[in-house]
């Protein structure tokens, strides 16, 4: 059917979002969730995990050799992360290009996630974002989100196994998008 078409097309961008440590340990897990949760999105695998330093060092592979990577890796392995894949529910737009996976890099939840999430620097973060509501320090910044469809393949793939990610249709997508 065509919303089954539609699901199938939203499972091909999922992204990756964690609340780090500091985020947990300042009770902003449901704060957090709540704005993916009411945006629409909907959420395919979570868990509480707590990384040790060399799973660290794994996610932030990219930043190895920056000045602060070892504080940071430090920091994330410093106590439990929600880690979550939040795709998007289908829309309209996407429907049109089930047949060509590429057509969806770059739109709906990933790109919409780091909108979300605000910039690095939370001071940089506009008002209404979730570094910018809840965050000062940039090595405090609460959350991470994949920043493009690579990164979050990596990243779901680093941190949750293939049966961890849950595939399921949810009643509210009718009210969501005509
Ligand atoms: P993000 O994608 O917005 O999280 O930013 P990056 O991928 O560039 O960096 C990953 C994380 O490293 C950020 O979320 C920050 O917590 C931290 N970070 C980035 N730049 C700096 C910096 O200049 N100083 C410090 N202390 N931490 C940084
Ligand atoms: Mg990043």
């Amino acid at each position: 059917t065509f919303v089954d078409q539609e699901l199938s097309a939203a499972e091909l961008e999922r992204t990756f979002i964690a609340i780090k440590p500091d985020g947990v340990q300042r009770g902003l897990i449901s704060d957090i969730i709540a704005r993916f949760e009411k945006k629409g999105y909907k959420l395919v695998a979570i868990k509480l995990v707590h990384p040790t330093k060399d799973f660290a060092e794994k996610h932030y592979d990219d930043l190895k050799g920056r000045p602060f990577f070892n504080g940071l890796t430090d920091f994330l392995s410093s106590g439990p992360v929600v880690a979550m894949v939040p795709p998007p529910p289908p829309s309209q737009s996407m429907s049109n290009h089930t047949a060509d996976p590429q057509v969806w890099e770059g739109q709906g939840v990933i790109k919409y996630g780091r909108k979300f999430i605000g910039a690095t620097a939370p001071l940089a973060s506009e008002p209404g974002t979730i570094r910018g509501d809840f965050a000062i320090s940039v090595g405090r910044n609460i959350i991470h989100g994949s920043d493009g469809p690579e990164t979050a393949k990596d990243e779901i793939a680093l941190w949750f196994k293939p049966e961890e990610i849950l595939s399921y249709k949810k009643e509210t997508d009718k009210w969501l998008y005509e």
